[in-house]
């Protein structure tokens, strides 16, 4: 009860923009151009009652566009920062309550999305959500919910124009098979139980290398696909069946030991999807052709339904939600509902270069509620 009530105080879908730091360390042409291009950051944030991200247009000679958010995190903040104050409860809502949820990134190539879900082995090991979630995942199995018989899969798959691939296949043949949806499941799709964080890791290392193995242009297709971690707590309990005795003063409740089988097990499933969406800007690929335009089509058509999806659970009375217009929106559906909790961390530059993608990543983000 008490977490019904809390949920409806609470708006399923929460937005954050995290702005990342203009990287000048890096020598390559684009990233000098970057630093040179953007001696002042576009972005300003203050934080009034709402966070608040102001892209600066007004040196650029245009209006200044002011957009509210539920967080900003600006260029100093660490993942972990991010993580404590934005998602963890999400993650602990899962292990505990038995809820549902789902964390995105959202944004344009190079503007930090799986640097934050995924953390970067190069930068001194520096931890993502998806570190961060699973630690917290085992803990809580392992201290309050050490009496809970629980259990914990996971699935990792890919979705590149709009065909699912399983990054936990077994055998290369069916790594390279698309899989189908039926139902709300998607067949024949790996899910590998882990018993540990260190397991969890392991396989989530294996995934991810086989989402670059997989591709020839790894760079072009890992930023034109969305890559969804799936974790599934699944909590088994033992309820005894009891009957109430009324003592006059109080409601007792005691075993009922001749009626035979007088305990029942029940196993609920909680589900936490961590998406790192493809990069916003292939959406927007505009004379773009073949190959391109079509990967672009189906990047447009899935990150517009998964804003429409989100727009729906805020409203009152949100009415049918097409959720099979696109597969990630498909597959998400459990994560996605009223009783579920959604967060999007998008990501943008503050270099003045990408005025245009960072404008529309704060739309989609305002969008997005
Ligand atoms: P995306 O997944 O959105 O294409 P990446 O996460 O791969 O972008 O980030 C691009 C580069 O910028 C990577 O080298 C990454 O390590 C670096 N980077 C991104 N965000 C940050 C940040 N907040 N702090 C430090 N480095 C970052
Ligand atoms: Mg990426």
């Amino acid at each position: 009860v008490r977490k019904l009530v809390r949920r409806e105080k609470e708006e399923p879908v929460k937005v954050a923009i995290r702005i990342r730091p203009i990287d000048d360390n890096q020598h390559n042409y684009s990233r000098a151009f970057e630093a040179s291009s953007a001696n002042t950051s576009i972005i300003e944030t203050f934080h009034s009652s709402k966070p608040l991200a102001t892209p600066r247009r007004k040196e650029l000679n245009k209006e200044v566009n002011e957009y509210y958010f539920d967080n900003v995190f600006k260029e100093e903040s660490t993942t972990h920062q991010i993580y404590t104050e934005f998602v963890q409860d999400i993650v602990s809502s899962v292990a505990k309550d038995g809820i549902n949820g789902a964390i995105f990134t959202y944004g344009q190539t190079g503007s930090g999305k799986t640097f934050t879900m995924q953390g970067n082995d190069a930068d001194g090991g520096a931890c993502g959500i998806v570190q961060l979630a699973a630690k917290d995942i085992f803990n809580s199995i392992n201290s309050e919910l050490s009496g809970t018989e629980c259990s914990v899969k996971v699935s990792y798959l890919e979705i590149y124009n709009e065909e699912l691939r399983d990054l936990l296949a077994s055998d290369p043949t069916s790594a390279c098979t698309p899989l189908a949806i039926y139902g709300n499941c998607v067949k024949d799709l790996s899910h590998v139980t882990v018993g540990s964080f260190e397991q969890l890791m392991e396989v989530f290392r294996k995934g991810s290398s086989k989402k670059a193995v997989g591709s020839t242009k790894m760079n072009l297709r890992s930023s034109r696909s969305h890559t969804v971690l799936k974790i599934a707590i699944d909590k088994k309990t033992t309820t005894k069946t009891w009957d109430d005795w009324n003592d006059g003063k109080e409601n007792v409740k005691v075993a009922c030991p001749n009626k035979g089988n007088n305990s029942s097990v029940t196993i609920t499933t909680s589900i936490l999807n961590l998406v790192d969406l493809a990069g916003s800007e292939s959406a927007r690929l505009t004379g773009a052709t073949g190959l391109q335009k079509e990967e672009g089509g189906w990047i447009n058509k899935s990150l517009l339904t998964l804003s429409e999806v989100c727009k729906k659970l805020g409203q009152k009375n949100p009415g049918h939600i097409n959720y099979r217009d696109s597969k990630l929106t498909h597959i998400l559906k459990p994560s996605l509902s009223e009783s579920g909790q959604v967060a999007f961390i998008c990501c943008i530059s503050p270099s003045s270069q990408y005025i245009e993608v960072t404008r529309s990543t704060l739309q989609f983000a305002k969008g997005a509620k």
